[in-house]
Parts: C-alpha cells; sequence; structure tokens
C-alpha cells in the first residue's frame, strides 16, 4: 500500500543520512586526529577541550590502605569503598552503594544536589563496619569522579565548565566542586577530605592500568560518551607548568563536544539538538551515546506514525513525549531474537501504549534500531581510530612495542551487545586485520570508581 511506501521511503533517507562507509569514517577519524591537536596547542582552540588532568602517574599496584570514592555519572551515582593491599596485594576489599539523582535535583540548586550526595556518603561511612575505621588524627580520603567538563587546577581542584547529559544547575557553573562537595561534607557531618578528582574516563583509565599495564585509552559510553589517553608531556603546547617527571600527562579530550562537517547527522537529530537543554553542543554524544538514541528512534517513529500511519489512522499520543523511549528498551528491542518479535511488540504495548502492531510493523522498529545504534557504533569506532592515530599506533608496531588496551564502561557498551560488537568490529575494519591485533577492548568494570579510589590513594596526604 502507499502507507507502506512511504514509510519505506522515510527509513530510506533516514539510513542514508546516517550513512557511515569506511571512507567517513576515516574522515571523521583524521578530524578527531586534527582537533586533538589544536585542543593541546591552546585554550579554546577546538571544540575539543582536550583538559589536562594533572593525573602524571598512573597507578602502579602498590597502593596500600582504605580509600573512598564517589562516582557521580549523569545517571546514578555510586559511594565506593577499596581496601588496597599494596605490593602485589591487589584490591583486598571493594563495597559500594549505588542511588540514582532524583530528577529535580539535576536543574534545582547546586547546594540541594551537593546536600544530597553528602548525605548519601554520611549513610555510607555510618553504617560501616569498625575495622574499615581510620586511626585517630587520619581523614578518610576520597576520589571524587565527577564526569563533567572541568577546568581543572590541581589534582583535587577545578571548576565545572558547563552542565551536560540533562543536567542544568546555573549557580554551580565556574564553581570549585571540590569546594562544593567539601562545603556539602561540612553540613553532613562527614568527615572526609577529598585527594582526587577526577573525570570517569580518567577514573576508568587509572582502574584500567591498575589490572593492565598496557591500558593506555579509556572510552565510556554510557548516558553520555567521552574518552581520556596518555599524551606525552612535550605534545602538549598549552601547558606551561612543570614537566612531570613521568614525561605523560592523562588527557579528558571531552570528546561528547566533538563535531565536524563530515558526521552524518539527520533532521532528526537536529532538531533534538534544537530542543535540548544544551543546542549546539555535545554533538558527538548526541549521536552516539545512552541518552539519546532511543530518542532519536523515537522521533523517526513519530514521523512515521504522522506521515505514513505506522500505527493507526491516529498518532500514538505517548509517541510525542520527548525522552518516553530510552535506549535500554530499544536495546531490548534491537536484540529480540523471537520469531514474532515478541519483546518489540510488548515494549510498543507498554511504553507506548500501542498494541496489536503487525510483524512487519514490529520488523520496521527493528530496522530503525539498527540504523541508529549501527551509525553510533561505528563513529565511536572512528573515534577511538583518531586517538591511535595520535599516538602514531595506527602503523604497524615497532618490535617490542607493545599493544594498546583500550579500557571500555559505561551501560552502553556494557549492555548493548549488537552496538558493542558493531564498534569493536568497525575498528578491525578500519584499521585492517593485522594492524587490529595490537589494538585490544577491554571492559574495565567499575573502573571509574575503583580508578578515582587508587588515584586518592597516589595523592595521599599521609604517603
Ligand atoms: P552514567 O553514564 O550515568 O555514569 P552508566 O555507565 O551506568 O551511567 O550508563 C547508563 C546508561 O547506559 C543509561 O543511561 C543508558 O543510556 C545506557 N544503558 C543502560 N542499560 C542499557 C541497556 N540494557 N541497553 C542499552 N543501553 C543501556
Ligand atoms: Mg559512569
Amino acid at each position: 500500500s502507499s502507507k507502506w511506501a512511504r514509510a519505506r521511503a522515510i527509513l530510506k533517507e533516514f539510513e542514508e543520512k546516517c550513512g557511515t562507509p569506511d571512507a567517513k569514517l576515516k574522515q571523521v577519524a583524521d578530524a578527531m586526529t586534527v582537533e586533538m591537536h589544536a585542543g593541546l596547542a591552546s585554550e579554546g582552540g577546538s571544540k575539543l577541550k582536550m583538559l589536562i588532568s594533572y593525573v602524571d602517574n598512573l597507578p602502579t599496584g602498590d597502593e596500600e590502605g582504605v580509600f573512598y570514592a564517589l562516582d557521580l555519572g549523569g545517571t546514578n551515582f555510586r559511594v565506593l569503598r577499596v581496601q588496597l593491599g599494596g605490593k602485589d596485594g591487589g584490591i583486598v576489599h571493594q563495597e559500594f552503594t549505588e542511588a540514582s539523582i532524583p530528577p529535580n535535583l539535576m536543574v534545582g540548586t547546586s547546594e540541594a544536589l551537593f546536600d544530597y550526595i553528602a548525605a548519601e556518603l554520611a549513610k555510607f561511612v555510618a553504617e560501616e563496619e569498625e575495622k574499615f575505621h581510620q586511626p585517630p588524627g587520619k581523614q578518610r580520603e576520597l576520589g571524587f569522579t565527577f564526569s563533567f567538563p572541568i577546568m581543572q587546577t590541581s589534582i583535587n581542584s577545578g571548576t565545572l565548565i558547563r552542565w551536560t547529559k540533562g543536567f542544568s544547575i546555573d549557580d554551580t557553573v565556574g564553581q570549585d566542586v571540590v569546594a562544593e562537595l567539601t562545603k556539602a561534607m561540612q553540613r553532613k557531618g562527614v568527615d572526609m577530605r577529598v585527594s582526587a578528582l577526577v573525570n570517569d574516563t580518567v577514573g576508568t583509565l587509572a582502574g584500567g592500568r591498575f589490572s593492565n599495564k598496557d591500558v593506555s585509552i579509556a572510552v565510556i559510553l554510557g548516558t553520555g560518551t567521552n574518552a581520556a589517553y596518555v599524551e606525552r608531556a612535550q605534545a602538549i603546547p598549552k601547558w606551561h607548568g612543570p614537566l612531570p617527571k613521568s614525561g605523560e600527562m592523562v588527557i579528558n579530550m571531552e570528546w561528547g563536544n566533538f563535531r565536524s562537517s563530515h558526521l552524518p547527522l539527520t533532521e532528526y537529530d537536529h532538531a533534538m539538538d534544537t530542543d535540548s537543554l544544551n543546542p549546539g553542543e555535545q554533538i558527538f554524544e548526541k549521536i552516539c551515546s545512552g541518552m539519546y538514541l532511543g530518542e532519536i528512534l523515537r522521533r523517526v517513529l513519530l514521523r512515521m506514525s504522522e506521515e505514513a500511519a505506522i500505527f493507526g489512522d491516529e498518532v500514538p499520543p505517548k509517541l510525542k513525549n520527548q525522552f518516553i523511549l530510552r535506549t535500554p528498551e530499544m536495546s531490548a528491542m534491537h536484540h529480540d531474537t523471537s520469531s514474532d518479535l515478541r519483546v518489540v511488540g510488548d515494549k510498543l504495548k507498554d511504553i507506548l501504549e500501542i498494541s496489536n502492531t503487525s510483524l512487519k510493523t514490529r520488523r520496521l522498529v527493528v530496522e530503525l534500531c539498527n540504523i541508529v545504534a549501527t551509525r553510533g557504533a561505528r563513529l565511536a569506532a572512528a573515534g577511538v581510530l583518531g586517538i591511535v592515530k595520535k599516538m602514531g599506533r595506527d602503523t604497524p608496531r615497532e618490535s617490542g612495542q607493545e599493544k594498546i588496551v583500550v579500557a571500555m564502561d559505561g551501560g552502553l557498551y556494557e549492555h548493548y551487545t549488537e552496538y558493542r560488537k558493531c564498534l569493536e568490529n568497525t575498528l578491525v575494519e578500519l584499521l585492517g586485520e593485522e594492524m587490529a591485533t595490537s589494538i585490544v577492548f577491554e571492559h574495565a568494570n567499575d573502573g571509574s570508581g575503583i580508578g578515582a579510589a587508587l588515584l586518592a590513594a597516589s595523592n595521599s596526604l599521609y604517603v
């Protein structure tokens, strides 16, 4: 029927606009490399902030003692206690609690957000077993993983550049988030010192390095997306401080804000960006990361419902609600292997109140999931290639040169199997089978929290 012809036409056009042939991905990777150079050359030199992390030594494995971490990522936050066993001792004990951030606190006041976090910390500490108590006169030490762009002023201070991922609290911007947290901890009676302020990518790099010495890149694919890597200090013209002994500096790229004329953007992306809390910003993040994939899918489905009546003559009212279709739901539909696509049917019914969908309609939905996820995953792979190129490791290894291990984390990478497989296959495709053997992806589970505790240890006042 003409209805189906119209639906197919919308799909076809969307698929073409989302296209990521290898040649395009190589252009994206090259553009990423160029922007990395520009961001390292001068402050404000690029959309890529290439932030200096003040981490010039990654964990050695000799760290010892009980340390804490607070991981504020976007959707949830976690409080961790990690006991490190010293040389060859590894992680003796680890324990965490997790809480979600109430949506009203994401757009409220700085004080309310930090008070909420400090109250959770207070609870965690109050319930702790005596064997973890610090000796008299010694403060607990905390690594604070704060996954938003921070202009770092030392290893344990830094001001918020801007919020991302649906947070919007004006009075935090420009403030030192360690000072904000410290004040809230005092208000809540928590006796703790922030020893390290780290981005989640930097934490993941540190956590990954602790278990594998070849880790030199970390990528997060969760609510948002970002990457960090180990740069030669000499290659950072904008760094005017003393050259670190190690000769290295971890750079938090803030690659979510990457944009390039080579990125395949559609009308749906432009509309979603315009309607977002941060229009014009985080464009790479908005096509690759978990907060947005489901929303892009919803927008295409809405258009098909309006113009091709794929869900009947009436547009289902729920389909008009922004962000109602979340990426975990999209991933469940994409992974549906049942012959009648039962999961797709159930999700459409439960989330969008659309019942009695035909198999044909369900297949269409799965196709759209695949288009959206494939574009995101392939672009993320191009981003990794950009870093590998910047490190000069995209050509055959000199003998004796180690592998590059990329520590990966985030709910999207962890749970969206099709996305993860596509990302990994794409890098092989771009580098060629032989070169690709020297780049390895490793899931650094909870690396950002453990990494922050490790960095708290290496920056402890008491060693
Ligand atoms: P954050 O990025 O907020 O620190 P996570 O790394 O846990 O948190 O990532 C959470 C995000 O991962 C969710 O917002 C969602 O977009 C994505 N996600 C979680 N579960 C799944 C899933 N099953 N399939 C696809 N994406 C998922
Ligand atoms: Mg996180």
